[in-house]
């Protein structure tokens, strides 16, 4: 191996189609499918242990001693975001060398260098590879969330620089996927947060339910699958329906509770009601699955977070809803799977605060 170069090592290490080993630990890759949208196309990769040094991390334990070397970090990201071998971001060349001393290449093309940082949601981030995977690893296991203050402590940056740094992971967590939900779907909308006494007025403005300052969020479930979740304006007819025009195929068996907004459903979907002033399950009609999504939800809100501004409140949906997507794997592949989804994805301190509009990735 040591006679190879850089490219041809790197190739071999990852064979699309395969199954992952590590040592005796079996880990399994998404596929990257247009270096996006991966979770959606799961394949594997096979992974030989023997381009690791050690053994690939199962536990935060593991993983934080593992990314405290510098060449580890890179390696692991280069393979992960490069399986046919380190490519230019600047030129797309493929002829590139290592500068080891500084975790860089150099494209033969356009004489550039470049880190793993760059063109992913950790470009121009002054923090270590080593800080940003420990946090990747915490916010991606942890159940109920992690906060800021909480990343602060552990990991030593400051606060400020914490709550950047996650909402970033929680941006590369976002599903992009356009494909529709199919089969059984559940589809519930509820009310999130409701301290409008601390809100200035012109966020109370842009509440769905003025009264109470609450926030309507709607999921869709799909049954043994996947669940999206977004916030709405409303929850009449209209906010409604669109959601689920545009995010269940048409045909689908769609279940809701008998809230009238969801009348005409039946029109386009096959639509089971369960009249929870009767009763809560009735044969497959139920909104079980969704229901136990608000629960999980709710409780990390509450209890981790405290307090969500409804500016952000997406990204605390897209992280649960990541984690819960994810939820039969490992700890070791909902990391993996949250690292290989930083690519193509950027979140600039001026558009998390809302002074510039977020470009659409
Ligand atoms: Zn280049």
């Amino acid at each position: 191996m040591a006679s190879t170069s850089f490219k041809a090592a790197n190739a071999a290490r990852f064979k699309p189609g395969g199954s992952f080993t590590g040592g005796n630990s079996r880990v399994e890759l998404p596929a990257i499918v247009n270096g996006n949208y991966i979770l959606d196309s799961p394949a594997r990769f096979l992974y030989c242990s023997s381009t690791m040094k050690n053994e690939f991390p199962k536990t935060l334990q593991q993983a934080i001693i593992y990314f405290s070397d510098a060449e580890n970090c890179t390696n692991f990201l280069s393979q992960l975001r490069w399986p046919e071998g380190v490519e230019c971001p600047n030129c797309d060349g493929r002829e590139v060398s290592y500068l080891s001393t500084r975790c860089l290449w150099k494209c033969k093309a356009c004489k550039k260098q470049f880190s793993v940082k760059v063109g992913s949601i950790m470009e121009d981030s002054p923090i270590g590879l080593d800080k940003w995977l420990a946090a990747i690893w915490l916010i991606a296991n942890a159940k109920n969330g992690i906060s800021s203050m909480e990343i602060h402590r552990s990991l030593g940056v400051t606060q400020k620089s914490a709550w950047f740094l996650l909402h970033r992971i929680r941006k590369a967590m976002q599903n992009g996927s356009f494909v529709k939900l199919s089969g059984h779907v559940e589809v519930d909308e509820t009310y999130i947060g409701g301290k409008a006494r601390n809100m200035h007025i012109s966020k109370r403005k842009h509440l769905g339910s003025r009264d109470t300052g609450k926030i309507a969020v709607m999921g869709l479930l799909e049954r043994h699958g996947k669940v999206r979740t977004m916030v709405i304006e409303g929850t009449k007819r209209g906010h409604l329906h669109s959601q689920v025009a545009k995010h269940v195929e048409s045909g689908s068996n769609v279940y809701t509770d008998a809230l009238r907004s969801y009348n005409e459903l039946g029109q386009e979907f096959i639509h089971g009601v369960i009249n929870h002033a009767e009763r809560y399950v009735d044969g497959l009609i139920h909104t079980n699955g969704i229901e136990n999504f608000w629960s999980l939800l709710k409780r990390s809100i509450k209890g981790t977070y405290v307090s969500v501004e409804p500016f952000h409140l997406f990204r605390y949906l897209d992280e649960q809803a990541f984690r819960f997507n994810t939820r039969k794997g490992t700890d070791a592949d909902r990391f993996v799977k949250a690292v290989a989804v930083l690519t193509g994805k950027r979140l600039t301190y001026e558009e998390l605060i809302g002074k510039k509009t977020e470009t659409a990735h």
